[in-house]
């Protein structure tokens, strides 16, 4: 678990409730479509790989397919594989 400023972005390990850089609120840092959570610095996802960009738009589509079980396992699986780890 970590979090990051919603003012500076600086990230933080742990769950401060405020930046100890600036002082503004932390919030939850975005995660991947594979679970890792992605820093500020990071280009690609540092478990799966993929592009920040790409990590983040998987996830998004994948939390808007999850109520439909026939986009889940017809259209996003065969996309992204079938990840045993995958938590959303
Ligand atoms: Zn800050
Ligand atoms: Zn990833």
């Amino acid at each position: 678990m970590a979090k990051r400023c919603s003012s500076c972005n600086q990230p933080a390990a742990g769950s401060p409730n405020f930046c100890s850089n600036c002082g503004g609120k932390m919030i939850p840092l975005p995660r991947c479509v594979c679970g890792r959570e992605l820093w500020r610095s990071d280009n690609n996802c540092d478990r799966c790989g993929r592009p920040k960009e790409i990590g983040l738009q998987l996830r998004k589509d994948l939390q808007n397919a999850r109520a439909n079980k026939f986009i889940w396992q017809w259209i996003i699986y065969p996309l992204i594989g079938w990840p045993s780890n995958l938590t959303i």
